[in-house]
């Protein structure tokens, strides 16, 4: 019988909740590409419950145990007196989700000679090293589709939030201010903007689909060209390189995943090439970025905004510049862990479990790596290679409230 590590964020620091502000989740027949959504044998959670903490567990615990498995969820992923660490060494599932995600570098991997599957409870397994699970023969799997419409969402609202200045009015109104002319001193519309996305991948596409109806005109760049009547319909500009597209924008939106081809992709030399006082907002990963020069950039005021909701490392410690640089929407990485996002990751991370331990193929869509190289969905998006450098700094990070 295995042992199944789940790495999983801490519950509210009042509690796990006991009711919740809605009581139902609209039903979702499908994801707009036709992928139909998980389909695991049963679920035993509540869907809109909070899943992705360590009492909600993923709703796994059931299912695991009624099969002889043994569960660990933990929140103790950093350094090497963690709880994660201590399982390691018999562990043949680790589970992870990006929020909190538990790094597996090559050294950890090499501390866990039974490991078998890598799962992400979600999109994204940059956390782990993909060459080393490739030497290793580990399965790499994510949930493709689960939180990309959710993820896009959060793009509308950061790109509409900078450029409207929404957080910073906010205050005003909240600190007893009435001060409409230091809130609209850096506030514009959207309408008639250039917006442009690195990848028009399932993410990508859904924003640029999203950003359509409010009258701005549509960029992107991408390994692959999206089919003509794709762009036909939604009048794109296609540029052959992020490098080419940048000058053209007034926001520019990160929708690629982090290997190594895209590791600081934006950096002091590129961000010369964006137009001063462009937008850039980024839920992709923290790690496309060089941190210190978009930090530079908005204090010189090349950048007029930037937001998202990913940092590298995760937890961000408390003196990573993203927290405190100016004209800044950034959020803990919480865009594609909505309640309703959950539900269907956490079905997915069943239905891929139900697949490794009944011995049946693990859908083409999910597989990131098998058998020793990309496979699935990961050979078309990743590159060979390792991005999770640096990932020790996660440890420095302490808990608040
Ligand atoms: P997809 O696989 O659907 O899309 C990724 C796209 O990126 C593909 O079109 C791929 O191109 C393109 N791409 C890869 N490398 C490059 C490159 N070097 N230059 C330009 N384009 C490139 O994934 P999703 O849209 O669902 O997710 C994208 C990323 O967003 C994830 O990998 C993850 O890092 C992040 N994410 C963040 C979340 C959050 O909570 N903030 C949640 C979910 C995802 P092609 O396939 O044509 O080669």
């Amino acid at each position: 019988m295995a042992k199944v590590v789940c790495v999983l964020y801490d519950d509210p620091v009042d509690g796990y909740p006991t009711s919740y502000a809605r009581d139902s989740l609209p039903v979702i027949e499908r994801y707009p590409d036709g992928q139909t959504l998980p389909t695991p044998k049963a679920i035993d959670f509540v869907p809109g419950s909070l899943l992705g903490s360590v009492s909600g567990e993923l709703g796994l615990r059931n299912y695991l145990e009624s099969q002889g498995h043994e569960l660990v969820v933990t929140s103790s992923k950093g350094g090497p007196d963690s709880e994660l660490e201590k399982h390691l060494h018999d562990a043949e599932v680790v589970i992870s989700q990006p929020f909190w995600p538990a790094y597996l570098t090559a050294e950890r991997v090499a501390r866990a000679p039974k490991l078998k599957l890598a799962l992400t409870a979600g999109i994204g397994s940059d956390h782990v090293d993909l060459q080393a699970a490739m030497e290793r023969g580990i399965t790499v799997a994510e949930v493709t589709f689960c939180k990309s419409i959710s993820v896009s969402e959060h793009v509308v609202m950061t790109a509409l939030n900078l450029v409207r200045n929404y957080t910073p009015s906010h205050g005003w109104a909240a600190k007893g201010g009435w001060n409409i002319a230091d809130c609209v001193t850096r506030s514009y519309d959207i309408e008639g903007m250039h917006v442009g996305t690195v990848a028009a991948g399932r993410i990508g596409l859904a924003v640029l689909r999203r950003f359509k109806p409010y009258g701005m005109h549509l960029h992107y760049t991408d390994r692959h060209r999206l089919p003509r009547e794709v762009e036909l319909e939604l009048d794109l500009t296609w540029h052959e390189t992020p490098q080419a597209m940048y000058p053209a924008c007034d926001i520019v939106t990160l929708n690629c995943p982090l290997h190594p081809e895209t590791e600081h992709m934006v950096n002091d030399e590129t961000l010369k090439l964006f137009k001063r006082g462009a937008y850039l907002v980024n839920t992709a990963r923290g790690k496309l970025c060089d941190r210190a020069a978009v930090a530079r950039a908005l204090e010189g005021g090349q950048l007029a905004g930037y937001g998202g909701d990913v940092w590298f490392p995760q937890p961000a410690p408390q003196d990573h510049p993203w927290r405190t640089m100016p004209h800044n929407a950034m959020t803990p990485h919480i865009s594609g862990t909505s309640l309703s996002a959950q539900a269907r990751y956490a079905a997915g991370t069943r239905e891929i479990l139900e697949c490794h331990f009944e011995r049946r193929p693990i859908r083409d869509e999910y597989l990131i790596v098998q058998g020793g190289g990309l496979a699935g969905v990961g050979a078309h998006s990743y590159s060979k290679g390792n991005a999770t450098g640096g990932s020790e700094e996660a440890a420095k990070f302490e808990k608040v409230g």
